[in-house]
């Protein structure tokens, strides 16, 4: 049996705990390979045109999957244990049923919902029932894997403290997007490359501690309701101090960003900020102009103040 996982959407967020609850488990499976312009195509054509940018490309790693495996990994998540999640991930699974009712993938999926009782250790219990292992062997699986999140989670935090002590004078630039969205090979790798080429250090918002975080983002809205978002704005008040900017990079049309961003640009006022919509159209040219101007701006300001 070989199960299929979409290089997409949560799998930047819980890749350690779902390749590893699978490795430990002895099962097969097969990741879908970095976005690339066919994939995206196909993801666009698929999706409706209100779907954003994010869960386009989801489908395009969907399809790509569909010959190449005997089951598909598609959670369905409704709450995070720090409040809700976007409607997207609470649909995920029906909107993937529908998407390709004409080929029936099939598919493999827990369900998160702690109104009824659905917690993540329950529901990989559950999965692994669905895979024919016995409970003992997928409780093991699980708290391995909860493990080997924690510590590649550990090493990220560590890794990129110490690449802000070390490029103290380099003008550093905060990225607050969502993790499907910065590490992606089409929406965030090219801006985190370029920052790179013009000599500025991108920090991840993503990296930050995520108690520690949401906790921060009430000194910024004590209102917002969803989880991972929470977690990006409270990385503001953790990393804002040490850098020289912040760029809020969002997968078009975003409905939680798009309201999340307006708040943070009204409410941080010392630190400039570049608000960057990426809507998957060809080229990135524009993209690049703005990031250069932000970035020059910045330096000269930078040099300013240290004479
Ligand atoms: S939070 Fe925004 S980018 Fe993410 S899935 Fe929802 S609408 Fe898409």
């Amino acid at each position: 049996m070989k199960i299929g996982i979409p290089r997409a959407l949560l799998y930047y967020k819980y890749k350690h705990l779902w390749e590893t609850f699978f490795d430990e488990l002895d099962i097969d499976y097969i990741v879908s390979p970095e976005t690339n312009k066919d994939i995206i195509g196909k993801g666009i054509t698929y999706a409706i045109d209100e779907s954003c940018l994010s869960s386009k490309i989801y489908l395009g790693h969907v399809e790509w999957l569909m010959d190449k495996c005997d089951y598909i990994l598609v959670p369905r998540i409704s709450d995070g244990s720090d409040g809700t999640v976007c409607t997207k991930f609470q649909a995920l699974y029906d909107v993937v049923v529908n998407t390709f009712r004409d080929s029936h993938p099939n598919l493999l999926y827990y369900n998160i919902d702690p109104e009824v009782a659905d917690f993540e250790m329950t529901a990989f219990l559950k999965m692994g029932k669905a895979l024919g292992k016995r409970k003992s062997q997928s409780l093991y699986a699980y708290l391995i894997a909860k493990q080997v999140q924690k510590r590649a989670h550990l090493r990220e935090i560590y890794e990129q403290e110490c690449l802000l002590r070390e490029n103290r004078l380099k003008v550093k630039i905060l990225l607050i997007a969502h993790s499907y969205n910065i590490y992606d090979k089409y929406i965030g790798e090219p801006i985190t490359n370029f920052l790179r080429e013009l000599g500025a250090v991108p920090v991840i918002g993503d990296i930050a501690p995520k108690r520690e975080a949401i906790v921060k983002s009430g000194e910024i809205s004590q209102t917002l309701p969803w989880a991972f978002n929470k977690e990006l704005v409270g990385s503001i008040p953790i990393y804002k101090d040490r850098v020289d900017g912040i760029i809020l990079m969002s997968a078009f049309p975003c409905g939680p960003d798009s309201l999340v961003n307006e708040i943070l640009i009204r409410r941080i006022k010392d630190k400039p900020i570049l608000n960057l919509m990426i809507d998957g159209q060809e080229g990135n040219a524009g993209i690049e102009t703005r990031l250069e101007s932000f970035v020059d701006i910045i330096r000269f300001k930078k040099d300013d103040l240290h004479g």
